[in-house]
């Protein structure tokens, strides 16, 4: 799976193309790496332990449950996390953590703090949906909870409450041991729309920080480190404006805004011949006038130009503006645009990620169930992929590589912790809460991400980061080692330079009238932890299945 391969770069779930990504697999594994000496200092090693029961306990596996169900059951897409924003921030302020909402000009993110002093831990994953994502958990076919409605068929709903879970351990010990260090917990609000990282890296939220802890749902315990081998990208709306006539009665006083967003999409697919293999370029139609009879004065087209390396990126977007202007001649219309998310292509810290994956190799992949295997078998029948099941051993070497050459790089997915890579150490864990079956972005990856699998996943999870995290805390010569690479390996390739320009602002407003329409039937499902204990049990109570429910087909 692209989890495995591709990890820093690929948010947007990987999990789907892994068993058919057999060239770029031969193309990203050849320079595997060892893993660093462990430490010998008989301290550390009985702080790690101490931290491993605690977040293996039952306390713990059952809070990084409950938060699993609850962020699941809000399913809220991108600048809308109000809910999740809400319930997360009142359990990390019940858990001594000050909270700051509202950073970087983004009302629903926030930034969680606890501690003082050196070094400074910042733990992050995404936190937001999909449209068309709901679906009801545990169910091997397409079953919406609400029809249309968005949901977390990416798996967000996971990577912060592993977070929680294992800084509140770490907390613990720190506590006891009076261990110096600043512990901070950020979630990556509408990562679907590539939509915060680069502002919160404006705003300087990362600043004072030594090393992020990132993570990002899969379906295997891995890391990676160096050049990610992804996609970055801008994402743009063009805006064109021309005229309104009476379509029939005068339509040569007329002049249509959509006709130049059809001239720009036609111009844009006949360049697409002439590009890189390495881009990937998608747009839809947000705006394609009112009616018919009606010439449409506005129209807008939203692109995501995808590239794998900064320059590539530029040159796209100096095109699609060529595109724009080519339209607007044509019809004599006007255009603007306007920057709705960006991601650079990401680069993993190599001291970070051979530390993570000596915690990997020590933690072990999750002990699966019966129903479980029999959920992910299902799932894979119906979505006509190999039926492999759930991710079993043994963990595989740490990959990693400074530099993929460009003829080794086809594109693909992005994720805008990019960014954050390109200005703190970064590692990223992947996680197996999910399992190999749907595309990303579709129902069928949210199917186990309310069930025991995800629960476990995020337990395991939760244990290799804050086993990382102790290692960050009481070995500072690895807090070094990281700044080490980042500066005099990473940044000797070149210096980061973002795409969001200093006028560009968040764009906060997407996703409103999406979750305005949706919300009220959705709240009926929302996780009602003073009845239930998980959320398959509410969905025993509201819906009448079981876990696991298989056997019907998807036409
Ligand atoms: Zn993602």
């Amino acid at each position: 799976m692209r989890t495995i391969l591709l990890v820093a770069a690929t948010c947007l779930l990987v999990i789907a193309l892994a068993p058919f990504g057999s060239r770029r697999a031969v193309a990203a594994d050849q320079q595997g790496s060892p893993a660093p000496a462990a430490s010998v200092d008989p301290r550390v090693a009985k702080l790690k332990a101490l931290v491993d029961s605690d977040v293996s306990s039952p306390a713990m596996f059952d809070l990084g449950q409950q938060m699993n169900d609850m962020v699941f059951s809000f399913g809220e897409i991108g600048f809308q996390e109000v809910e999740t924003q809400k319930y997360l921030g009142r359990l990390l302020r019940e858990n001594g953590f000050t909270v700051q909402d509202g950073v970087a000009g983004i009302p629903t993110a926030w930034v969680a703090r606890w501690g003082s002093g050196q070094p400074v831990i910042a733990f992050g994953s995404d936190i937001d949906g999909i449209p068309q994502g709901s679906q009801k958990p545990g169910v091997a076919y397409h079953d919406p909870m609400v029809e249309g409605a968005p949901g977390h068929g990416e798996g967000h709903n996971s990577g912060t409450p592993l977070n929680i879970v294992a800084a509140l351990a770490v907390k613990r010990v720190m506590e006891r041991e009076k261990l110096p260090g600043t512990l901070m917990i950020w979630p990556g609000v509408a990562e679907e729309l590539l939509g915060a990282k680069a502002y919160y890296v404006r705003a300087g939220v990362f600043k004072d920080v030594d090393v992020v802890l990132y993570n990002h749902v899969g379906a295997n315990l891995s890391t990676r480190w160096g050049d990610g081998g992804g996609s970055g990208l801008v994402s743009l709306e063009y805006t064109f404006e021309g005229e309104t006539a009476h379509s029939a009665g005068a339509p040569w006083r007329g002049r249509s805004a959509l006709d130049a967003v059809e001239l720009m999409d036609t111009g844009w697919n006949f360049r697409r011949e002439h590009l890189r293999l390495s881009q990937r370029t998608h747009y839809v139609i947000t705006n394609g006038g009112d009616q018919p009879n009606v010439v449409p004065r506005n129209a807008s087209v939203w692109y995501y130009f995808r590239e794998t390396d900064y320059d590539s990126i530029k040159n796209m977007w100096d095109i699609g503006d060529k595109m724009a202007q080519g339209a607007a001649l044509m019809t004599n219309t006007t255009w603007k645009s306007r920057i709705l998310g960006s991601a650079w292509p990401s680069h993993m810290n190599r001291t970070l990620a051979e530390t993570m994956h000596a915690n990997i190799q020590q933690v072990g992949l999750p002990k699966w169930s019966d129903d479980d295997l029999a959920l992910a078998k299902a799932t894979q029948r119906v979505m006509n992929v190999p039926e492999i099941g759930l991710a079993t051993g043994p963990i595989g070497p740490l990959r990693g590589r400074e530099r993929i050459p460009d003829e080794e790089k086809f594109g693909g997915p992005s994720d805008d912790v990019g960014d954050i890579t390109w200005n703190v150490p970064t590692v990223t864990l992947s996680y197996p809460a999910n399992f190999q079956a749907g595309p990303g972005h579709n129902w069928a990856n949210a199917i186990p991400m309310a069930t025991p699998i995800a629960h476990k996943g995020v337990n395991v999870g939760a244990r290799v980061v804050a086993l990382t995290a102790m290692d960050l805390l009481l070995r500072p010569e690895l807090v070094r080692q990281a700044r080490d690479y980042f500066e005099n390996v990473q940044l000797k390739q070149r210096k980061y330079v973002p795409f969001i320009r200093p006028d560009d602002q968040p764009a906060t407003y997407l996703n409103t009238e999406t979750m305005a329409r949706y919300r009220p039937e959705m709240r009926k499902y929302y996780f009602d932890t003073t009845k239930y204990k998980t959320y398959l049990e509410q969905m025993k109570a509201q819906f009448g299945y079981s876990y696991p429910t298989v056997g019907k087909s998807t036409p």
